[in-house]
């Protein structure tokens, strides 16, 4: 669905922070930053043996490279690293929300897959998006992003105990150990997060517990400060110890529903938070699916993904197969661009028309991801001229260059994580996950430290018979979360995945392209300048593409528009978080050098 602007989602500076912080407040009477744990350096870049992980978090990267020392492996790593991720990135991802977990198994070489998506509450009506008192949609800001009616069953904690029970050798206990500890000691806030905190301040001032927990004092904690989290700590405790019944299930599963049902709203708030659908019912009927991924071919290489309800691998891989058509190695650079451009256009017309939750639509994936299909798609890109867009969905029967009722694509989210870990015997995790709106619903359950999600705005707000994402109870929102696993003659070559919405799709692909395609390394390929064409009028743009292509793509057709939004300064697009699988064992673990403050890169033995 079309999402209103949102605040962007940047990631925390804490040593550059905390220098900050200790030249203003004096270096002898710094109790703060004294407290401070030491932080691991923040590097985009790390090449090593015997594990690694990527992400976006110098203390998640931490809390996986740990549990890789121990002797863990890449799922047990994987987990830890995202249950971390749940305390110091809590408005991108935590057990409030969903992901989709991707993993390679050394042993049997084979590539599994789980889908952790929310689910919508099973008594949602088709018209639960609809103002009962205007007969209209409920606008999306504020109405549908900070609300009960889009929280969905969350599914993050229940995928993080099935990848453990399936993979793992660790307990959830143990893999909760890290986070747990970094829950109850606290974290230095530095001024990223303030500022995140600053971005939500009247959304998280509308419920009582929210405020309670990140408004402490009415205000975003100060930066040098210790921020814990002892409800969440004790959350996790008893994840640990109970199990993760002891979410679907009891004291838990009440409070979560409740808070969906009942929004703890303060008494003097004025947003309207429409009231939401989630039961106990729902918590207790929900699973996770362990389901087969998506595979193409791509000159040689084997390119895994998540198959729906995320639209990450079918639209990635048509996509692919679209430019396998052409030699982009041997373009000049513009021509390489168009190529890809409209190649994502196309499958986003494709990913409109036919992608939803398998469960309830027919989505047809085989023909999405074959040859034959791609065939019919790539005929209609002209080697000179840009696709007049929106372009519409091919034609199943195979009938080439076809035409239908075009779809357009305007969510361009900012929230989510990605994480990548891989173990000594080879294992590999491409795990991304989500509260949706940096945020999410804005709803913290009261007294367990975490937010709930708002994923049911991924939902088409308006209901229509012939969309494949229309609202029905129990269903998966359609995502564009993008974990993928790229084998070469059966072995690991790339991990790879993003968050950013719809634009990970393009975000995924773009770096795929630029490190198979065009030369580049993969801190290259992530550090490169980006662009989005989901089949709108125009292209989104980070300023530096605009800079560097709007002369010479403005001939095919083109218009680049800057990405970014009213609350963002620096427009980014996507924070990747990657691997690459080198000769003799050896890893290269790669994170953003800049978007989002710069990711945090690790490996168990630096070479
Ligand atoms: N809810 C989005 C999806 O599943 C991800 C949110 C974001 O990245 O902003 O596609």
């Amino acid at each position: 669905m079309s999402y209103a602007p949102r605040p962007q989602l940047l990631r925390r500076a804490r040593p550059a922070v905390l220098v900050t912080a200790a030249a203003l407040l004096g270096a002898t009477t710094l109790a703060p930053a004294r407290a401070a744990e030491p932080v691991p350096p923040k590097t985009p870049v790390a090449i090593g043996s015997g594990g690694a992980v990527s992400s976006v978090d110098p203390d998640a990267t931490a809390a996986g490279l740990k549990v890789l020392r121990q002797g863990g492996n890449a799922v047990d790593a994987a987990v830890a690293t995202a249950a971390a991720l749940g305390v110091t990135e809590p408005y991108s991802a935590g057990i409030g929300g969903g992901g989709y977990f991707v993993y390679y198994d050394a042993r049997s070489k084979r590539v599994s897959t789980i889908d952790g998506r929310e689910t919508a509450p099973a008594t949602m009506p088709h018209d639960a998006f609809i103002d009962p008192k205007t007969g209209k949609p409920y606008p999306f800001t504020p109405e549908l992003v900070t609300s009960g009616v889009s929280v969905g069953t969350p599914g993050t904690a229940a995928t993080w105990a099935a990848a453990l029970e399936s993979w793992g050798t660790r307990s959830l206990k143990q893999a909760l150990q890290p986070a747990i500890g970094i829950a109850s000691k606290g974290f230095v806030v530095d001024q990223t997060f303030h500022d995140q905190t600053n971005d939500n301040k009247v959304r998280f001032a509308a419920f009582t517990p929210t405020a309670k927990l990140y408004l402490p004092g009415g205000d975003a904690p100060s930066v040098g400060t210790r921020f814990k989290n002892p409800d969440l700590a004790n959350t996790y405790k008893l994840l640990g110890d109970k199990g993760t019944s002891a979410f679907y299930r009891g004291p838990l599963a009440h409070e979560i529903a409740q808070s969906a049902q009942h929004p703890p709203k303060a008494p003097d708030t004025t947003l309207p938070v429409p009231p939401g659908y989630l039961t106990e019912a729902d918590l207790k009927a929900y699973d996770v699916i362990h389901q087969k991924p998506t595979k193409v071919g791509y000159r040689g290489l084997d390119v895994y993904g998540m198959a729906p309800s995320s639209s990450g691998g079918s639209t990635v891989g048509e996509a692919l197969n679209i430019l396998e058509k052409q030699r982009l190695s041997s373009m000049p650079r513009d021509k390489a661009l168009h190529y890809y451009l409209d190649a994502s256009a196309l499958a986003f017309a494709d990913r409109g028309a036919y992608v939803g939750d398998p469960a309830y639509v027919d989505v047809p994936l085989k023909t999405l991801l074959s040859d034959k299909f791609a065939a019919t798609r790539a005929c209609l890109i002209k080697p000179d001229k840009a696709l007049p867009t929106p372009t519409a969905a091919g034609s199943l029967k195979g009938k080439g260059c076809p035409t239908a009722t075009p779809k357009t694509f305007e969510d361009n989210g900012k929230s989510t994580t990605h994480l990548t870990a891989t173990d000594r015997w080879g294992n590999v995790v491409s795990y991304t996950l989500t509260i949706e709106q940096t945020g999410g619903s804005g709803i913290v359950v009261p007294g367990r430290g975490f937010l709930l999600n708002n994923e049911l705005t991924d939902f088409s707000t308006e209901w229509k018979a012939d969309d494949p994402n229309r609202i029905e109870g129990g269903k998966r929102p359609r995502s564009s979360m993008s974990p993928t696993i790229v084998l070469r003659h059966g072995k690991p070559f790339l991990a790879v995945g993003s968050p950013g919405g719809s634009t990970i799709i393009t975000t995924v692909l773009q770096t795929l392209v630029n490190r198979v395609d065009l030369g580049m390394t993969l801190p290259e390929a992530i550090a490169a300048p980006r662009a989005s064409h989901r089949n709108n009028a125009t292209v989104t743009a980070e300023p530096e593409f605009i800079t560097a292509y709007d002369s010479t793509l403005k001939p095919y057709g083109y218009t680049l528009v800057k990405s970014g939004d009213e609350f963002t300064s620096a427009a980014e697009i996507g924070a990747v978080a990657a691997l690459e699988f080198l000769p003799h064992g050896r890893v290269l673990a790669a994170a953003e050098p800049v978007r989002r403050g710069g990711g945090a890169a690790g490996v168990v033995n630096p070479r």
